[in-house]
């Protein structure tokens, strides 16, 4: 459950997305490069108290908050990126009014639609494709080491990149299709090993490790690039 809450500071408001979590331990300020400023509200500690709190440290979140780098839209001109390669959006004019379309062409996403929709064909142009691709690359993957998967949806998570159900359903974040094909990859083996292993241990790694190589590059780019992705859209 989340809910806003403002801080004003000299002037500049800052919205707070206030959320309860009986898992934290301690009020916690968070700044997300999507959702802006977060707050934390542990169990047994009111609204009132977590709102002063983050009262007092309204200055250092409202440098971070400037210091955030900017969204980018899915618009004309947007430099956007594609498995790892920087394409710009142009928006071009619908050849017919009933059929808009995105194609991907040396270097550019074409847009053939009303410059309204961009943003809506955009997205739903890497929701598609990324559920092509990521749907392709579990099946194949999971053939290698005999598995089977039931089902793949894509999603829009904040924080994780893949998840697998008991019940064999992988679902991916379609950001992935913005990142370079290797971590993707690396994605894609992680939450299929787990179909054969619900578990980190060493047998679920050696799992991973025969369906990709340069697990640790992988981990350590969606550790470091990761979150820009949030940025897109
Ligand atoms: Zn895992």
């Amino acid at each position: 459950m989340s809910r806003g809450a403002q801080l004003n500071v000299d002037g500049t408001v800052i919205d707070l997305d206030v959320r309860r979590s009986p898992r934290a331990r301690r009020i916690q300020l968070k700044v997300d490069p999507r959702l802006g400023a977060q707050l934390i509200i542990p169990r047994g500690v009111s609204q009132r108290e977590a709102l002063s709190f983050a009262a007092e440290k309204a200055v250092w979140l409202r440098d971070r908050l400037a210091r955030l780098p900017p969204r980018i839209p899915f618009r004309d001109g947007a430099i956007v990126p594609v498995l790892g390669q920087s394409h710009r959006i142009r928006q071009t004019t619908a050849t017919d009014l009933f059929q808009t379309e995105v194609r991907r062409e040396a270097g550019e996403l074409l847009a053939a639609c009303h410059p309204d929709d961009v943003s809506v064909r955009v997205g739903e142009w890497f929701r598609d494709n990324a559920y092509d691709i990521l749907a392709r690359r579990a099946t194949a993957a999971a053939d290698r080491i005999g598995a089977e998967v039931t089902r793949v949806s894509v999603r829009d998570p904040r924080t994780r990149w893949g998840s697998c159900s008991e019940s064999g359903t992988l679902s991916f974040s379609w950001r992935l299709f913005m990142a370079p094909e290797w971590v993707m990859d690396y994605v894609v083996a992680h939450e299929v090993a787990h179909l054969r292993e619900m578990n980190h241990s060493q047998a679920f790694w050696r799992l991973v490790g025969h369906l990709v190589d340069r697990i640790d590059d992988a981990r350590s780019w969606l550790h470091r690039s990761g979150p820009h992705l949030h940025r897109y859209g």
